[in-house]
């Protein structure tokens, strides 16, 4: 067993590990300063309207912070653009939805608010049967753990049929860091937190093996993608992913999304 050195001080640390760093605070360029508000602006459905359209309104620029809301009239009024702007203006898309469902992928992401694949991939709805957890991890077989993680893949296999089970990390992850910060040894801070994240353990192994004199944050950099490749190596311990791959209707695809960089990359196993 492994765990935090100093529960008091480790735990702000890993409190600190899991709310990832901002991005750096230099005066926009106008690449940065374009780029922010387009990967939401563009996409209205994911927008928050009101913020949005008070703050340009008075000259400010987008800030994603809605906070100043009510929180629950923001969902609302999210929702309200999303049936004006998309839904009832595509009952192709979505009146065929209301029979069922053929999902082509099932997608493991992170539940970091910055990536959601549906809005970074254009996956539209009916598309992508979706796991969001902290650091996109997927856990080796195991019918007394984790049993929310293997009903979701056996049903998008065995059921849904899907043809790519696809697990994306992302830069800046915060459970990347924590599982980086782990001390062998230390205890536990949080009750979930730190034993979900040693399902990628080994990965952490390999990168401190191979890349000890990297700085901690590049460290994090290459964990990101190698704890994608420990998700899909467990992936193959589920039988029915195992057989899916063997015969050719399964296909496994590793990803980094970077947002720091806008850059997006795959790899397949
Ligand atoms: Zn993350």
């Amino acid at each position: 067993m492994f765990s935090f050195a100093g529960r008091a001080s480790t735990a702000s640390s890993i409190v600190a590990s899991l709310a990832t760093p901002a991005p750096p605070s230099k005066p926009s360029s106008p690449a940065a300063s374009a780029r922010r508000p387009r990967l939401i602006m563009s996409a209205p459905v994911f927008a928050a309207p009101s913020a949005v359209a008070e703050r340009s309104q008075v000259g400010l620029p987008w800030c994603p912070c809605t906070r100043s809301m009510d929180a629950v009239e923001r969902l609302k009024s999210g929702f309200e653009q999303f049936k004006t702007q998309v839904y009832d203006k595509k009952p192709e898309l979505f009146e065929p939805l209301k029979a069922g469902q053929c999902p082509r992928y099932m997608v493991f992401a992170c539940a970091d608010s910055r990536c959601c694949p549906s809005v970074t991939l254009g996956l539209q709805p009916g598309e992508a049967f979706t796991i969001r957890n902290i650091a996109a991890m997927v856990p080796p077989y195991d019918k007394n753990k984790y049993a929310g993680i293997g009903a979701a893949i056996e049903y998008a296999v065995c059921a849904l049929k899907v043809e790519v089970l696809t697990v994306i990390g992302h830069s800046r992850c915060g459970g990347i860091r924590a599982l980086l910060s782990l001390q062998d040894g230390a205890a536990d801070t949080f009750h979930f937190v730190e034993d979900w994240v040693r399902i990628g353990y080994q990965a952490k192994k390999k990168v401190q093996k191979e890349h000890p004199t990297v700085p901690f944050d590049d460290q994090c950099s290459i964990l990101e993608k190698e704890a994608v490749n420990v998700s899909l190596y467990n992936l193959l311990t589920y039988p029915w992913v195992k057989e899916g791959v063997a015969n050719g209707t399964l296909k496994l695809v590793g990803a980094r999304y970077d947002f720091v960089n806008g850059v997006f990359d795959t790899w397949e196993k």
